[in-house]
C-alpha cells in the first residue's frame, strides 16, 4: 500500500519513511506542500501523512486542495503540541486523524492502520472475508483458523485485495500499491503472485480473474464475470 508522507523537517521526514517502509508500506515522500500536491494528485494513495506547518502551500491549503480534486484517502495530521486549534482547522479542512508532535511511532503506524481499514469498511484491525481473516495489525492470515504460511509480498497483495474486497483491482492499481516508483514493474510478477495465494486459499476460490479487467477478492461467487 502507497503512503504519501508531506513533512518539511527532514529528519522526521527520512524517520517516517524508515518506519513505513519497515511496515510494509511504499512510501512517497514531499518537502514542501506544493511537492505534496503534485504527488497526491498524480498517484493514487492507501492514505496520506501531512504535516501542517509546511513551506511553498501549508497544510491546511494542501488539504483543502486534495480534498477539492476528489482525493478521498484518509488523510492524518501532525500539529505541533497544544496547538488545540491546529487540530480543529486541520480536521475543519478534511483531515481525519490528528497525531501531535512529538509523537511515538508505532502510536502513527496504529493510528494509520486504523485510517486504512476504517476507510475500506472494516472497523476491526482482522479482515475476514469467509473462512479467510487477515490481522493487520499482526500481519497474520488463517484459513480456517489454521495460520497460513504467506511471504510477505503474498501477505501484502492480499491484504490489498482484502481491504478493497467486492471491487475489482487492475493489476496496475495493484503494481502501483506494491512497488515504489522506481522498482522495475512487471505485472507478469503480479500474476505469479495471484497464482500461488490462490493455491494457497484453495478450494476457496476466493480470488477470481476478471478477463481484461483485473482480480477481485469475494466471498460471493459469480462464476458469470469469472474466467478462473
Ligand atoms: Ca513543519
Amino acid at each position: 500500500m502507497r503512503i504519501l508522507v508531506v513533512e518539511d523537517d527532514s529528519a522526521l521526514r527520512q524517520q517516517l519513511c524508515q518506519q513505513l517502509s519497515r511496515s510494509g508500506y511504499i512510501v512517497d515522500a514531499a518537502a514542501d506542500g506544493a511537492e505534496g500536491e503534485y504527488l497526491g494528485c498524480e498517484f493514487e494513495f492507501a492514505a496520506a501523512v501531512i504535516d501542517l506547518g509546511l513551506p511553498k502551500i501549508d497544510g491546511l491549503e494542501l488539504i483543502g486542495r486534495l480534498r477539492r480534486q476528489h482525493k478521498t484517502f484518509p488523510i492524518l495530521v501532525l500539529t505541533a503540541r497544544g496547538h488545540w486549534q491546529d487540530k480543529v482547522n486541520g480536521l475543519e479542512a478534511g483531515a481525519d486523524d490528528y497525531l501531535a508532535k512529538p509523537f511515538e511511532m508505532p502510536e502513527l503506524l496504529a493510528r494509520l492502520n486504523a485510517l486504512i481499514r476504517r476507510s475500506a469498511g472494516f472497523a476491526s484491525p482482522v479482515l475476514a472475508i469467509g473462512p479467510l481473516s487477515l490481522d493487520t495489525s499482526r500481519q497474520q492470515v488463517t484459513l480456517n483458523e489454521q495460520p497460513l504460511e504467506l511471504t510477505a509480498f503474498e501477505y501484502r497483495v492480499l491484504e490489498y485485495l482484502m481491504l478493497n474486497k467486492d471491487r475489482i483491482v487492475s493489476k496496475n492499481e495493484l503494481t502501483d500499491h506494491l512497488y515504489a516508483q522506481d522498482f522495475d514493474r512487471d505485472s507478469n510478477v503480479i500474476e505469479v503472485f495471484v497464482g500461488r495465494l490462490r493455491k494457497k486459499t484453495e478450494p476457496l476460490k476466493l480470488i477470481r480473474t476478471v478477463r481484461g479487467q483485473g482480480y477481485v477478492i469475494s466471498a460471493i461467487q459469480r462464476p458469470s464475470v469469472a474466467d478462473a
